[in-house]
């Protein structure tokens, strides 16, 4: 029997990974090795016995008591705290699923790649943040990530069995996220609740405002140039409002390949649990009929400065991921707390990368994790003053 871990498992991507297994069999099918979650320890430990894991570790150390009781006379054992959960990704396990959400879910996944575990991969920032650390360990140890993320995923299986140099290009595509048919002069104003109101795909809400926003498009650019190894100016991102096409390869002879399904993200974690076989997914089938059409339309500069954001941050690699997504998170923190505006958000990260641009690790070619946790830790630093700066300026 396969051994699987869940981290993340509480979140949107950690319960759909659940549901998979469940309907598969569950403690029948797999062998679950360790589950982890935030601060939901009631839901954290209702799943770790229902798929019989050894292991449950919450991320709050306060709340280890309470995952104790939850788990009580269930034989499995509970830790808590980010150490603990870094520990998990130790346990030997074939396949672990990486769903934390931001830069935490960075050490886990790392750790189980050091074990030669295969990787299913839904935490882009591991990848925006440490990609070549990531992937040149996956090499030394022969281990394998499959990308989650649906563009990655569709990306994945539309270049399967093609070499790389017969690709001449990536398409993304985006939904353009909640916002996307505001006047452009309005975003500003747009709240929390506007930009949660996401038209086709239900996730958590951290991923769902960077839909609104296109950072978390992106970021998918990014994680396109480390895993595909593709030159950027060769990535290029359409706005899909219908989210039917999941993402497409432009090959030298001008065919395109693109992956098309119900936007469900269990398409994707699903083919990574299965893979190297395709296997029955209780996804909805496509009514081509019923959809009658699939539009297009070129993302506006104006609207998503994000995209022109993550053109700098691959022109200078090393760190400067790390940089983005830090600030990044620091500018989303400030946005859902109400004490910076939509818009600033971009302009939050804009300021941090500019105030980091003399920092001389920037642009370091070989980077290391102590390289990746520092420089995350001084951007963080820098955006919350300039969240302060603009905060102050509306206030
Ligand atoms: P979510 O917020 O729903 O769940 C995140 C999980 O991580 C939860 O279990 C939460 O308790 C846990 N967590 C949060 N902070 C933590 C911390 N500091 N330490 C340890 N655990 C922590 O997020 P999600 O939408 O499931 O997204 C998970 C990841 O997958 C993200 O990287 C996201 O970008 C990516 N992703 C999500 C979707 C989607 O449809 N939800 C699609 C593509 C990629
Ligand atoms: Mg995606």
């Amino acid at each position: 029997m396969r051994r699987i871990s869940i981290f993340g498992v509480t979140g949107s991507i950690g319960e759909q990974t659940v549901d998979l297994v469940t309907r598969a069999g569950g403690p029948a099918a797999f062998d679950t090795v360790a589950v982890t979650g935030g601060r939901n320890v009631a839901r954290l430990a209702a799943i770790a016995r229902a798929l019989q894991a050894e292991i449950a570790v919450c991320a709050d150390e306060a709340l280890l008591p309470d995952l104790r009781a939850a788990l009580d006379g269930s034989g499995i054992e509970a830790a808590a705290g980010s150490a603990a959960i870094a520990e998990a990704a130790d346990r030997p396990a074939d396949w672990i699923m990486s769903a934390i959400v931001g830069a935490a879910g960075l050490v886990p996944g790392l750790r189980a790649l050091q074990h030669g575990t295969t990787l299913a991969l839904a935490n882009k920032e591991s990848l925006v943040t440490a990609g070549q650390l990531l992937l040149s360990t996956a090499a030394e140890q022969g281990a394998r990530i499959l990308p989650v993320d649906s563009e990655h995923s569709a990306i994945f299986q539309a270049l399967a069995a093609e070499p790389m140099a017969a690709v001449e290009r990536i398409i993304l595509t985006a939904s353009g996220g909640a916002l996307r048919d505001w006047p452009i002069e309005r975003l500003a104003q747009a709240t929390v609740a506007e930009a949660l109101a996401h038209p086709n795909w239900a996730m958590g809400q951290r991923i769902t405002i960077d839909s609104a926003s296109m950072f978390n498009k992106a970021l998918e650019v990014i994680e396109t140039r480390e895993y595909f190894g593709v030159d950027p100016d060769r990535i290029e991102v359409i706005i899909h409002p219908e989210s039917i096409i999941h993402s497409m390869v432009g090959f030298r002879d001008g065919a395109l390949m693109a992956h098309m399904g119900a936007p469900d993200m269990r398409h994707s974690i699903g083919y990574a649990l299965n893979w190297p076989d395709r296997l029955d997914l209780p996804v909805r089938r496509l009514d081509l009929a019923q959809l009658a059409q699939l539009t297009f339309r070129a993302p506006e500069p104006g609207r998503y400065p994000a995209l022109t954001l993550c053109r700098e941050v691959m022109r200078l690699r090393g760190l400067a991921g790390a940089a983005f997504n830090a600030a990044k998170e620091i500018a989303l923190d400030h946005f859902l707390a109400g004490s910076i505006g939509f818009m600033d958000m971009s302009g939050v990260v804009e300021d941090t990368l500019d105030a980091l641009s003399s920092c001389p690790g920037l642009e370091k070619p070989v980077i290391t994790l102590e390289d990746v946790l520092a420089m995350d830790h001084l951007a963080r630093v820098r955006a919350a003053e300039a969240a302060g700066r603009r905060a102050k300026g509306r206030g």
